[in-house]
């Protein structure tokens, strides 16, 4: 795909380049736990006061507003400089709460939330998921029952990122009795602080704990916290998840490419090698990926398909590089090491954000208007 920045661009991508190159940690992010949070807030903070901070967000909310030709010379500055991953845990604040509440958000919760947010002093997690309703997000059961003028919690999320160290939680329960699936949903903001809240830390592959299960029992939510109408998450939750789909995760998907060279001069494979053909294929399917994000910023109107298509091409790919690295390691590879932690965690790239075969049925059903899928 063939891009043409203006003299203008070349100007913007100097200075963030410049900037980038003065701001980075020298120190890697630590994994989870409060260091991870302190890390990442400081790094925030940083980006703020630089004038990085909500670079997708409107102005009129303290972002940068930047066209999408300007988020990708950003984000292409931003891997270049081998800066903090994207995915932290101020990821659910900058990209799904934020914005949700810029999209749906009454005007004091925007006041009182967006700022905080972009100055890096708060972390949000994301309650969506429970035990019996992931892929399935509709049959979640997780209650909030109105009681004069808050809401009562009861039940359990589970894999919310950063749950044990976040401040709010954007919480998608059921407060209308007796309606089923999408109707009767609320999309509430969940102080984490509150009485009847237990995080419980779930150990991952890698032995990381950024995810966790969250209890709530007889947990008191203020109604203003409601975004949007009461009864109307469903329609919340669809803004949250299409800001996901469009400008999150465009910083992931160009580090692959990053990746790919730096595994490229790591193995220094011979001419002709089977490894050589490994890499060789590795590095165009990373510039496609990177065509498609492209394609994918570019187009208006973007449809969630094309967020399938893409989310689904890196997930898989960064496996594919993952496994590479180790296989370049060789023996090395035994030993724990940061390449070692990114393999193990790749595992969850086909499960986060929607599994593989979700995306493959929403492919099928919406690009290649292939008969739907009929529910069991
Ligand atoms: C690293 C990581 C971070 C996460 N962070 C969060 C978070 O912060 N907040 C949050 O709410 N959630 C989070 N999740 C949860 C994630 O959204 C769910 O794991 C995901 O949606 C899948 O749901 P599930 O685990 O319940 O699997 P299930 O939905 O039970 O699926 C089990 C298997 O069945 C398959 N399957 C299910 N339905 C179909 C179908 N219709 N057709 C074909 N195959 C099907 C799936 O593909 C999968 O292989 C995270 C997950 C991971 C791995």
């Amino acid at each position: 795909m063939q891009l043409n920045f203006t003299v203008e661009d070349d100007v913007f991508r100097a200075a963030a380049r410049e900037w980038l190159l003065a701001s980075v940690p020298a120190a890697p992010p630590p994994h989870d736990g409060p260091a991870a949070r302190a890390y990442a807030l400081a790094w925030l903070a940083r980006c703020h006061a630089g004038g990085w901070s909500g670079i997708s967000w409107p102005s009129e909310y303290g972002g940068r507003g930047l066209s999408p030709e300007r988020l990708i010379i950003w984000y292409e500055e931003y891997v270049r400089a081998r800066a903090p991953s994207v995915l932290d845990c101020t990821f659910v604040a900058l990209n799904h709460a934020g914005p949700t509440l810029i999209a749906c958000g009454s005007t004091e919760q925007k006041a009182f939330h967006l700022p905080k947010i972009l100055t890096g002093q708060v972390i949000w997690c994301q309650g969506f998921s429970e035990p019996g309703a992931g892929s399935d997000l509709a049959s979640l059961a997780t209650t909030g029952l109105v009681e004069g003028d808050h809401l009562v919690v009861n039940g359990q999320k589970i894999w919310s990122s950063f749950a044990d160290v976040a401040d709010y939680q954007e919480l998608l329960i059921r407060t209308a009795p007796g309606f089923r699936r999408h109707q009767g949903l609320s999309w509430v903001i969940c102080d984490m602080r509150s009485p009847g809240i237990t995080v419980r830390p779930i150990e991952n592959l890698a032995g990381a704990t950024h995810f966790a299960e969250v209890f709530y029992d007889n947990v008191r939510i203020p109604l203003s916290n409601v975004v949007g109408d009461l009864h109307d998450g469903w329609r919340v939750a669809m803004n949250t998840l299409s800001f996901e789909r469009k400008t999150a995760a465009v910083g992931l998907q160009l580090d692959l490419s990053v990746k790919v060279e730096d595994l490229i001069a790591l193995a220094m494979p011979a001419p002709g090698s089977a490894m050589a053909e490994r890499l060789a294929t590795l590095r165009a399917e990373a510039a496609s990926l990177r065509a498609m994000t492209y394609r994918t910023l570019l187009r208006e109107p973007a449809t969630a398909s094309d967020g399938s298509l893409v989310r689904l091409c890196f997930a898989e790919l960064a496996q594919r590089v993952h496994r590479a690295t180790m296989d370049v390691l060789g023996a090395e590879a035994l030993i724990a090491s940061q390449a070692t932690h990114d393999y193990l965690e790749s595992y969850s790239e086909t499960i986060a954000g929607g599994t593989a075969e979700i995306q493959r049925n929403i492919i099928a059903e919406r690009i290649l208007g292939l008969p739907r899928v009929k529910a069991a």
